[in-house]
């Protein structure tokens, strides 16, 4: 039974990781010719990357009705699923869009088999802008796919690299949401230890990734595309004063001739903090009180467990919805529209 406030909310997570096993497989068995490895142990899996160790990862990432049964728990609707690391950004062209497909046709498959719960965001072989352009053609046509999945940078190249112009391009004329996430995150071996890379470079890095979707005009080219940023939008909101007033003094700045100052990109801020069941402690924070200081006009309420499937109780999920005045609707919830947010031009004032 799908779970539902009584307030007529159902909360839809759009930060929800899938590994299927059709991408693992790929992993397994293309990834040692490009330093990947893939190893399945009792307590969980583990990949190991250039960029990255992770593991043990849990099963019920994998597993669809350990999923539902997750959701049921935590009283999520519906889940908009994507990667995570390592992503598709390390194979040769062949690879990179043999993973793509793999990935995009297990979660629409999954949206076939729970069709009210599950959804997908897709992944492309960003570094193949033609190859990207055939998937997006091809996998949006897909049942269940709502939106586009990204790093916040690929492969240590920047969204605002001419190479992925086409591909943005594509995916505005198709009007998918794109959600991104961090990967390969600035910080190095200094943010190795203590958890950093987690708790300092992936929020920074969002920060990066937003100035570049701003400073390099992909926001101005793209009039239509929408990013939803992860973590809360990182560090970005804390530092918007400071962004705005560096690009109203600095000549590297003016010279970029910017419509709107930095701030005016944003438009809604969505991510509200969930609490894990067993450990008590928040997956993120609720940073909607900083919204009006920073110019962030609307702010809808979306939540996201954040990482693997992790538990939040009901009673977070519903005081969420309550405290936003703009919270999902049910209708909303069914249709799924994932993340209409986080950053994208707004018309000139
Ligand atoms: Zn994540």
């Amino acid at each position: 039974m799908l779970n539902q406030d009584v307030t007529g909310v159902r909360p839809v997570d759009i930060h929800a990781h899938f590994f299927p096993q059709a991408y693992l497989d790929v992993l397994a068995e293309e990834g040692p010719r490009f330093n990947v490895e893939y190893r399945a142990a009792e307590e969980g899996f583990y990949i190991k990357t250039d960029a990255r160790f992770q593991g043990p990862l849990p099963y019920r990432v994998v597993d669809l009705k350990k999923r539902i049964a997750d959701m049921d728990a935590q009283g999520t609707a519906v889940q908009a699923m994507s990667l995570t690391g390592p992503m598709a950004y390390w194979g040769d062209e062949e690879v990179s869009h043999k993973l793509t497909r793999a990935w995009n046709d297990a979660a629409s498959a999954a949206h076939v088999q729970y069709p009210t719960r599950l959804l997908g965001l897709l992944t492309l072989p960003m570094l193949f802008p033609d190859r990207a352009i055939d998937e997006l053609n091809r996998a949006s046509k897909l049942p269940g796919i709502r939106g586009v999945y990204m790093g916040t940078n690929i492969n240590h190249r920047d969204l605002d690299d001419p190479l992925f112009e086409p591909i943005f391009a594509r995916i505005e004329a198709l009007d998918l949401p794109i959600f991104l996430h961090p990967l390969q995150v600035v910080g190095g071996q200094r943010t190795a230890p203590f958890y950093l890379s987690n708790m300092l470079s992936f929020p920074f890095d969002t920060a990066i990734a937003a100035c570049h979707l701003i400073f390099g005009g992909v926001l101005d080219r793209h009039p239509k595309l929408q990013f939803s940023l992860p973590h809360g939008g990182g560090v970005l909101l804390m530092l918007m004063g400071r962004i705005d007033h560096g690009s109203a003094v600095r000549p590297e700045i003016e010279k970029l001739r910017l419509p709107r100052p930095p701030s005016k990109y944003l438009q809604l801020e969505i991510r509200h903090g969930v609490r894990d069941r067993r450990s008590g402690r928040r997956a993120h924070h609720d940073r909607e009180r900083l919204l009006p200081r920073h110019g962030v006009r609307k702010a809808r309420a979306f939540s996201g467990s954040g990482k693997y499937n992790e538990r939040a109780t009901k009673d977070d999920l519903r005081r969420q919805c309550r405290t936003n005045p703009q919270a999902l609707t049910k209708q909303q919830a069914l249709a799924a529209v994932p993340p209409r947010i986080g950053l994208r031009r707004v018309p000139s004032e």
